[in-house]
């Protein structure tokens, strides 16, 4: 804990915004789990997106999946679109939205996968492909996956970006970002926007990631084993008119999510057949389940992305990518699988489905 280092030392560190050893030492691990030579932390994902985006200049075209997170849609549309950055919006499940990459033309292309909140699975080896064809930088949010599920390195991106305040730290205890790249370029731009534009994050926050992320793989196992547990009870429950989780035969990309992650993560997107006023009864009326933002953690969480990740959103732009009001978001957490569908079965009786 520093903000400053004594001249000369052998590690060659100076000043903490530009580089401490607990950022070292988170970074070494992302790294290693990513397959990437070079980690860059920063203070948020949105911190992360925003030293990416720094290296664009005015007359530069983004291409993104249309599924995007809301924050990452609003810093986009209401802070670099003001310095002549342009975004073109396509979906990149369907070949006819891979097919507009050439003529985009775009400098880089921008997808998630697992997509927020619809868990869309793009196919990162097929974009990278058209996009590398582009002359394009391909990022990829990595965040629902994490590095533990999927290493979009390895099928292609030139960039592979995470919010660490998610499954990566695992604890909701503090907030971060990530950048890997095997591009030695990229890599040096990345290290120069966390010390330019104030990115870092703190030393303790860094700690906290590191330990967090030695359970990993185990947690990421609890996570996966009920978040599969639950869906498929979910999908027979007449209560729900459409349940998704990467895992369950009916998911539109169920094969290519098997081929490219290790598991499908834990996030589930369900529709109740309900109106907006019961839906939002039957969140609050759940009890392990908390009502709030934000996924990951080992404790469950549930959101309405309506009016909450997505109220940035255009309700114009929601509808059309499919975000209805009656759209509820679980992160499951490593809970008891039985307490956590005993929850939802009686938060459903109060609304009485
Ligand atoms: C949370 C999240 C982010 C933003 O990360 P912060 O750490 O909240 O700044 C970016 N992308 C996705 C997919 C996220 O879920």
């Amino acid at each position: 804990m520093t903000s400053t280092f004594e001249h000369g030392n052998p590690d060659g560190f100076d000043y903490t915004r530009s580089g401490n050893p607990n950022f070292k030492n988170l970074e070494a691990r992302i790294g290693a789990l990513e397959q990437a030579q070079h980690a860059t932390v920063f203070s948020s994902g949105v911190g992360a997106m925003t030293a990416v985006l720094s290296t664009l200049s005015a007359g530069d075209r983004v291409l993104a999946e249309e599924n995007l997170y809301g924050c990452t849609y609003r810093l986009f549309e209401q802070v670099y679109k003001k310095f002549g950055i342009e975004f073109v919006y396509a979906d990149l499940s369907e070949e006819s939205g891979i097919g507009t990459i050439p003529a985009v033309r775009p400098t880089m292309v921008w997808l998630e996968s697992p997509t927020n909140p619809l868990l869309k699975i793009l196919d990162i080896e097929r974009i990278a492909d058209a996009a590398q064809r582009a002359g394009a930088t391909v990022v990829v949010d990595n965040t629902f996956a994490s590095s533990y599920l999927q290493q979009p390195l390895v099928l292609g991106a030139t960039l592979s970006l995470s919010s660490t305040t998610k499954y990566l730290n695992g604890h909701a205890d503090c907030i971060g970002g990530v950048v890997c790249t095997n591009d030695t370029e990229w890599g040096e731009r990345l290290v120069f926007a966390q010390k330019a534009l104030g990115l870092n994050p703190s030393p303790f926050d860094s700690w906290l990631i590191t330990r967090g992320v030695q359970t990993l793989p185990l947690r990421m196992a609890a996570h996966c084993e009920n978040a599969e547990w639950l869906a498929e009870r979910l999908e027979r429950h007449p209560a729900f008119t459409l349940v998704r989780h990467p895992s369950l035969p009916s998911h539109p990309q169920h094969d290519l999510a098997k081929r490219q992650m290790k598991a499908g993560s834990a996030i589930i997107v369900a529709e109740l057949a309900l109106g907006i006023q019961e839906t939002r009864r039957f969140l609050e009326s759940l009890e392990l389940f908390t009502l709030a933002e934000s996924l990951g953690g080992v404790e469950s969480l549930v959101c309405h992305p309506a009016s909450m990740t997505h109220a940035s959103v255009p309700s114009a732009v929601r509808q059309r990518v499919g975000i209805s009001d009656s759209l509820v978001r679980f992160s499951v957490g490593i809970e008891h699988r039985n307490d956590l569908f005993d929850d939802l079965q009686n938060a459903l009786r109060k609304v009485s489905l």
